[in-house]
């Protein structure tokens, strides 16, 4: 297939690589010159325009930072330049509102669009072991599948326009829950004198456990390797998770849901963020207690 790819950054630049080394012809797009040249050392052709770039392919993917860039980019470069025939996709994490009015732009233009936000981060991004949450028509969904494939290890249709990405919100609400929940708690027993590899031992195999204790615990040297075991760098940065957040109390206010623990989270994330840790991993909340 020809596939367009807009965005080349930091999960962008592996994704593309993927379809490269799946036998797709990749015809890339970023406004940055590094990740142009990058892409082109990965074996993918570059152009001086998002319009260019969609010429003739059979899909255009993008991977982009925020809802505003997304609708500007679809509605200046890719509706009108790509053929009528070819699938949308967009893996940005974006608000719920823009990406069903993207969709539905695209239906007007005559298109099949899916939003496909990305579980996973920029290792999984490498790996091609992302987990795809698609939204969008059984039809669109279909064809987008094929191309995802190439990038992830599962690709789960969540439904209509939009719910690729009320499914990610809502995933990462509990995720920033319950890695705030999993640090107050090692933060509390270690003060009640427990030591937190006894405390792992006992609540990875009782009640309290879950994914934020037994494959991302937020404690150095305790459960499998994770961004504690290396300062806290690499893995998922607050500033993304604190994006999610903030996406998540959106999407909540205009669905007339008020999420009590999720609003606090998003709270605790930007208190955290302020204070000066965007870049380091969102396990480091730990690290306020
Ligand atoms: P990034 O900032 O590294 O990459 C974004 C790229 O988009 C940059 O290279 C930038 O130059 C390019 N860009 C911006 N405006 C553009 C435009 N108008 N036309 C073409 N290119 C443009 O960000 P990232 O970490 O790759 O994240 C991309 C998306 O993936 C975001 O929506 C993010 O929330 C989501 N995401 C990121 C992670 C992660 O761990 N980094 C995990 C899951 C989801």
């Amino acid at each position: 297939m020809k596939i367009a790819f807009i965005g080349l950054g930091n999960m962008g630049g592996g994704m593309a690589a993927n379809l490269v080394k799946a036998g797709h012809e990749v015809r890339a797009f970023d406004l940055a010159d590094a990740a142009l040249t990058a892409a082109r050392e990965k074996g993918c052709a570059t152009f001086a325009a998002a319009s260019e770039a969609c010429k003739g392919v059979d899909a255009v993917v993008s991977m982009l930072p925020n809802g505003g860039i997304v609708k500007a980019v679809y509605a200046d470069s890719v509706f009108g330049h790509a053929p009528a025939g070819a699938v949308l996709i967009d893996c940005s994490t974006i608000d719920v509102a823009t990406a069903r009015e993207v969709a539905a732009l695209a239906e007007t233009e005559g298109y099949a669009m899916v939003d496909a936000p990305v579980s996973g981060g920029i290792a999984a991004a490498d790996a091609g072991t992302l987990t795809f949450m698609v939204g969008g028509s059984a039809n669109a969904f279909r064809r987008a599948e094929e191309v995802l494939a190439c990038m992830g290890k599962a690709v789960i249709h969540a439904g209509d326009a939009g719910n690729g990405q009320a499914a990610k919100i809502c995933n990462n609400m509990l995720l920033g829950i319950h890695m705030i929940g999993t640090a107050e708690a090692f933060a509390m027993a270690q003060k009640l004198g427990l030591d937190p590899q006894t405390f792992f031992d006992i609540s990875s195999v009782s009640s309290g456990q879950c994914w934020s204790m037994t494959s991302y615990c937020p404690v150095p040297g305790v459960g499998p390797k994770t961004p504690a075991d290396n300062d806290y760098q690499g893995g998922f940065a607050t500033a993304l998770m604190l994006k999610d957040l903030k996406l998540a109390m959106e999407a909540a206010a205009t669905a007339g849901m008020a999420p009590r623990i999720g609003a606090k989270a998003a709270e605790l994330y930007e208190a955290f963020d302020a204070a000066g840790n965007g870049t380091r991993d969102f396990s480091a909340i730990i690290t306020d207690y």
